[in-house]
This record gives C-alpha cells, structure tokens and sequence, in this order.
C-alpha cells in the first residue's frame, strides 16, 4: 500500500529566517511543490505533518489545507467493505 506523506514547508515573509515563520504549505515528502502548487524553496524549513496540531489554522496555507482534505478519505478510510445489510421486508 502506497501512504502519500506530507510535510509542512514554511514561506517566510520578507524578513529572513529567525523572524516570525508566515505561512506553512503542505508538501509530499521530498518534494518541492506545495498542494497549492507553490514551489517551495529546499531550505525552508521542514516540519512533519504530525505537527499539523500545534499549528494554528491561520498558519496553514488554506488551499492547502483544502486540497488536503480532499485528500485525506481516500487515504484514511481504503474501501469500507461493509456487507450490504438486509433490511428486513
Ligand atoms: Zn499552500
């Protein structure tokens, strides 16, 4: 089974990197391109996505968080193979 990972890039605003970190983009574990379709730079900062929890939602970029979801069903729940249930008649 294939697990798609992610990681979290962050975007700097214009100041550099030991000022406030602007946004975190989801990327696919060593890749550049966030979902949002933002080429990353290499060195930005990585983070796991299990830290997905301790960043504040304003943080995450929204048409990542998006597309995430989007995501997310197929990847979570594989094909629920519940029997069809008789119902009685
Ligand atoms: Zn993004």
């Amino acid at each position: 089974m294939i697990a798609v990972i992610f990681e979290l890039k962050a975007e700097y605003g214009f100041a550099s990197v030991d000022t406030e970190i602007h946004l975190w983009h989801l990327v696919r574990e060593g890749g550049t391109v966030a979902l949002c379709d933002r080429t990353m730079t290499v060195d930005s900062r990585t983070r796991s996505s299990a830290d997905l929890r301790d960043i504040f939602p304003e943080r995450l970029c929204p048409a990542c968080r998006q597309r995430y979801c989007e995501l997310l069903p197929n990847m979570t729940h594989p094909a629920p193979a519940a029997p069809a249930a008789h119902s009685g008649a």
